[in-house]
């Protein structure tokens, strides 16, 4: 069963093939025989999970069904969930539980599918491969010497592993798209206000955004439907029609405009890594694409900017945690100032404290118009940049990360090295686009993504084009061997 893709087993449930209680019972026997090596979930919710599968079993046979209902999910520990642990990856919040549920979960609730598990993540969402949780590093499921990426490492481990047919991360400069392509999966980042935020811990709140990691588009296609649309819980929940994400999949790709631009296949690019994505443009040529080279000239800001705003919003959100409403808080305080010093200072990891130094500083008097002011401008320059290209394409394709996954700690005492592993993603968050990565094959048996890049809103459109290179393709129906 676990081979399977959502679609082929929400046809499965519907048939009768299995009930939704055997499906669940099926992947929580796999976490618990493969997970130890892994460290894909830091909370396994058994009970719960059974309990709605039973539901959702009743509701399949009362014909009431939503093409997700019995569907199992593991959701990233950043989504608050009512009842459970709800930790973020910190120390901070290792005693939370979530009186309340975020959207994400409350539409996956409403539709009636299972939620096995919270997954592991790098602490506050702050990282790229997973190494920062307080519960420990994920492993990835094709080379455990390796990262999966991060920070939404474990909601791509689960799915690589086949330890959940799908999951939900979080992505505020890659962490969908990068731990999608070093795990071969569909990682789908929405654009900007297409996901509520509402229950969902903020790290950099104008970047974070909610979206999914699946076998394939069409599966994506389907979790987007179900997340996709406006909470007036969230303000930047935007008020645009959630179209059929699956009815636009089989249109042909014939005609259609790609951009390449050059700053994306520049130095630091891997040559193989450069050749699995050359072999991708090809399929699209076969296809009927045409490309074209385009430009982002503003592209080697992307990194420099991002790490003065993510920071600076981090710095602010983090705020709350000060050891006094809830999450950690320090033994036998002397007075108030000892209660939030020792709280926060054994509370944080050594990441997230160097993002709020730096966001704090970046935010003071006499700073802010030198690095705040100037990074908020660079971004403008940024997102004009996209909004020129696509005048003139219809979608960007680049690589998704410069190489395949790197060693465990092989970047422990090069912070810079490791944020440069986002390179071709953050843009894509700064200006508040939608972006999926597709595996389009290995490097020395790891996983190559193709990123691709589509104006506002055209989720659809990024979909369809995705959906048409896996009809023709089968990189991502290749699984690590161990997890077969
Ligand atoms: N790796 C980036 C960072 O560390 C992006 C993280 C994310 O998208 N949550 O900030």
């Amino acid at each position: 069963m676990h081979t399977k893709t959502i679609a082929q087993l929400a046809a499965g449930l519907k048939a009768g093939e299995f009930s939704s209680v055997e499906l669940t019972q099926h992947y929580i026997n796999r976490i618990q025989t493969f997970d130890n090596g892994l460290n894909s979930y830091i909370s396994l919710t058994e009970e719960r999970a059974l309990a709605q599968a039973k539901r959702a079993d009743e509701r399949i046979a009362a014909g009431k069904a939503h093409v997700l209902t019995g569907i199992p999910v593991a959701q990233k520990d950043i989504f608050c969930s009512d009842g459970v642990k709800t930790s973020c990856g910190s120390k901070m919040l290792d005693n939370f539980i979530a009186p309340y549920d975020a959207s994400v979960i409350e539409s996956f609730n409403n539709a009636g599918s299972v939620m096995l598990g919270k997954t592991n993540m790098d602490e506050f969402a702050m990282g790229s491969s997973n190494e920062t949780s307080f519960y420990g590093p994920v492993k990835n499921p094709w080379n455990v010497d390796c990262v999966p990426g991060g920070s939404s490492g474990g909601s791509a481990a689960s799915v690589a592993a086949r330890l959940a047919p799908a999951s939900t991360g979080t992505d505020t400069g890659g962490s969908i798209r990068q731990p999608a392509a070093l795990c071969n999966l569909t990682g789908l980042k929405p654009s900007y206000g297409r996901v509520s935020r509402y229950g969902m811990i903020a790290f950099a709140s104008s970047l974070d955004q909610a979206g999914t990691f699946t076998q394939t588009a069409e599966d994506a296609a389907l979790m987007l439907s179900v997340m996709a649309g406006l909470d007036v819980r969230d303000s930047t929940s935007i008020d645009e029609p959630v179209p059929d994400y699956s009815a636009s999949l089989n249109n042909d790709v014939k005609g259609l405009k790609v951009g390449l631009p050059k700053e994306y296949f520049a130095d630091g690019l891997d040559a193989d890594v450069a050749k699995r994505v050359d072999d991708a443009i090809s399929e699209y040529k076969k296809l009927g694409a045409e490309f074209f080279d385009i430009s982002l000239p503003n592209t080697h800001l992307s990194v420099p900017a991002y790490y003065i705003v993510a920071p600076a919003e981090c710095s602010s959100n983090l705020s709350r945690f000060d050891g006094v409403r809830f999450g950690y808080r320090c033994e036998e305080p002397k007075d108030l100032e000892d209660l939030y010093k020792r709280s926060r200072g054994e509370g944080f990891g050594s990441e997230v404290k160097r993002r709020i130094l730096v966001g704090a500083y970046a935010l003071s008097s006499g700073y802010y118009d030198a690095y705040y002011l100037k990074a908020q401008k660079i971004r403008r320059l940024i997102a004009n940049d996209f909004t020129e290209a696509f005048k003139q394409v219809d979608v960007i394709m680049s690589p998704t990360t410069p190489t395949p996954a790197f060693k465990v700690g092989e970047k422990d005492d090069d912070p810079i090295s490791m944020y440069y592993s986002d390179i071709y993603t953050i843009a894509v968050n700064l200006a508040g686009l939608p972006g999926i990565s597709v595996p389009c094959g290995f490097v020395n048996a790891l996983p190559v993504g193709l990123q691709i890049i589509a104006p506002y809103f055209a989720e659809a459109k990024l979909l369809n084009v995705a959906h048409q290179y896996q009809q023709v393709t089968d990189w991502h129906q290749q699984m690590p061997e161990t997890f077969k």
